[in-house]
């Protein structure tokens, strides 16, 4: 035998040798969907320092790495973490520690719980709530503040609606801030009856309480992260884009992540105000193992709910309305250019026709043609037909929420009618645009839960499986294009897809284990569906 024959033979033996290879964790007997496009599954895989170092059959996989730790699946189905494109995880996790309003039947209802609120909490001076949606009752208009201005004269409060759109706040709290009723609130509306505030405020008028609600000091929001990790973490997810944090948060986030306390991994969007963008002009992106800042989140125009989204002709149920446009033309484009030339992504809040069309028209006075800047257009709600094919004419990415369908659908129609309806949380139709989708929640606005994306997404039903047949099923996306929407689409729209969103050797290790497979479920499996593990980094989160 020659020398050389010899030492080519002895390392392919070596490499194929039994337990050759250290690996810190082995998953095996799994389904394991690598989602890298061409179908692939494989039942095992191994794992070292944070990163997947192979894929394969159970025996290759089990003799060729030597480790402690094995994680037998159970034959149960893995995919890569579930990302949520869009949410607030800072904001969910201060939630916690408000008065909740989800769920309220009459606004008698939310005066009740405040109530209840107020005397558990005698120390605090600002009672704040959040989520109640006049939608939801029987008399489905909105509330005024005498009641508030009764039980409350002398202590502060505001009760924002679920979407974070509107609220109410008593007399106590407009004093608070100095509030003018006759000042004009641009982007603003302060509702009034004979010329006296109702209390009821929408959009920039309720941005007027910024201040309070950033009032959480470090305390207060290392706990409300925590929370908020732990409840993502137990339906599978293993990145957040929280969109629209201050620099002061951010610096938490990454000094939390430093010490280890929180391990999810965080696509920071940074909040539209001018000191943040200097600091971040100063200091430039921020590309780390689990923090990412690389873009900045504005807001277009309000919501739906609230009729603050921005239309073209006038809203359906108030003909002498158009919504509203949070902010002017020049600083929109103001933040376009700032954007551009820092490299940071812009990801504007457009719900109305008319706002869609307004920033992709300044996205597309920027950007100019096809590019690969990955600027995207937050929620895509309701669109001109004709404005659709801008979104490929400048690469711009739609990133949408199926549980706004879901959630919206029972009254979407009263506010544009039967006409625009035809486009409005159109999955089917955005998805051509691009080929891809960012998928999200906005939680807390709808829930965290992005099984609830998948059954939204697919089969255009609520949390309780209604409306029976689906909301405008003709919109739905497929299981496949839902999947990739929670995974590797949002992980190319978070300039990611290098380490996330698809299991292939070489990527970050992080992984949900279900106890069905999403990709056969019928509607009746769907609702079934639990999570069973998950996993960041190669590390068992859940
Ligand atoms: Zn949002």
């Amino acid at each position: 035998m020659s020398k050389t024959f010899t030492i080519l033979l002895c390392s392919l033996l070596l490499a194929g040798c039994y337990h050759s290879q250290e690996a810190d964790m082995v998953v095996h007997n799994a389904i394991i969907h690598s989602l890298d496009g061409n179908g692939t599954t494989y039942q095992a895989m191994a794992i070292r320092d944070g990163r997947i170092l192979e894929l394969g059959p159970e025996r290759q996989i089990l003799n060729r790495y030597a480790t402690d730790d094995k994680f037998d699946a159970a034959g149960q189905v893995v995919y890569p973490g579930f990302i949520d494109g869009h949410c607030h995880f800072l904001g969910y996790g201060l939630n916690k520690q408000k008065l909740d309003l989800l769920g309220t039947t009459s606004w008698e209802d939310v005066l009740e719980r405040t109530k209840a609120f107020a005397n558990a909490n005698p120390d605090t001076e600002w009672l704040i709530g959040r989520g109640w949606d006049q939608n939801d009752w029987a008399l489905k208009e909105y509330p005024n503040n005498a009641a508030l201005n009764a039980l409350f004269p002398d202590r502060p409060v505001l009760l924002q609606r679920v979407d974070g759109h509107a609220a109410v706040v008593n007399q106590k709290a407009l004093d608070q801030v100095g509030m003018d009723p006759d000042k004009a609130i641009e982007g603003g509306l302060m509702m009034k009856v004979e010329g006296k505030p109702t209390g009821l405020l929408v959009d920039n008028a309720v941005s007027v309480f910024q201040q309070i609600f950033d009032q959480a000091d470090e305390k207060t929001k290392r706990s409300a992260l925590l929370r908020a990790q732990e409840d993502c973490f137990a339906v599978g997810l293993t990145m957040v884009c929280d969109a629209g944090l201050d620099v002061g948060s951010i610096e938490l986030i990454q000094k939390m992540q430093a010490e280890g306390a929180l391990k999810m991994r965080v696509y920071a969007m940074v909040a539209d105000a001018k000191e943040h963008l200097d600091h971040f002009a100063q200091t430039g992106a921020i590309e780390e193992d689990r923090l990412i800042v690389r873009s900045v989140k504005v807001y277009g125009d309000g919501a739906l709910g609230s009729r603050g989204a921005l239309l073209k002709a006038p809203y359906s149920d108030q003909h002498d309305h158009y919504g509203l446009q949070l902010s002017s033309r020049e600083h929109f484009l103001e933040i376009a250019d700032w954007c551009n030339e820092h490299g940071f992504q812009m990801n504007t809040h457009c719900i109305g026709d008319s706002a869609n069309a307004l920033l992709l028209g300044v996205y597309g006075e920027v950007l100019k043609g096809t590019n690969d800047k990955r600027w995207r257009i937050e929620h895509a709600q309701v669109l001109d037909p004709k404005d659709m094919a801008l979104f490929g004419k400048f690469s711009i990415i739609p990133s949408v929420q199926p549980t706004h369908a879901t959630s919206d659908g029972p009254w979407a129609e009263d506010r544009v009618g039967p006409e625009r309806i035809q486009h409005a949380y159109a999955y089917d139709e955005l998805l051509k645009t691009m080929g891809l989708l960012a998928l999200g929640t906005d939680f807390p606005v709808e829930g965290i839960d992005p099984l609830q994306t998948f059954r939204s997404a697919v089969f255009r039903i609520d949390a309780d499986g209604k409306p029976v047949g689906g909301y405008h099923p003709e919109h739905a996306l497929t299981a496949a294009q839902a999947l990739n929407g929670m995974t590797i689409w949002n992980a190319i729209a978070s300039f990611t897809e290098n380490d996330l969103g698809t299991l292939e050797a070489g990527k970050k290790a992080d992984f949900v284990v279900l106890d069905r497979d999403l990709l056969k479920v019928d509607l009746q499996h769907a609702m079934k569906v639990r999570v069973k593990a998950t996993f960041v980094g190669g590390e068992k989160v859940f």
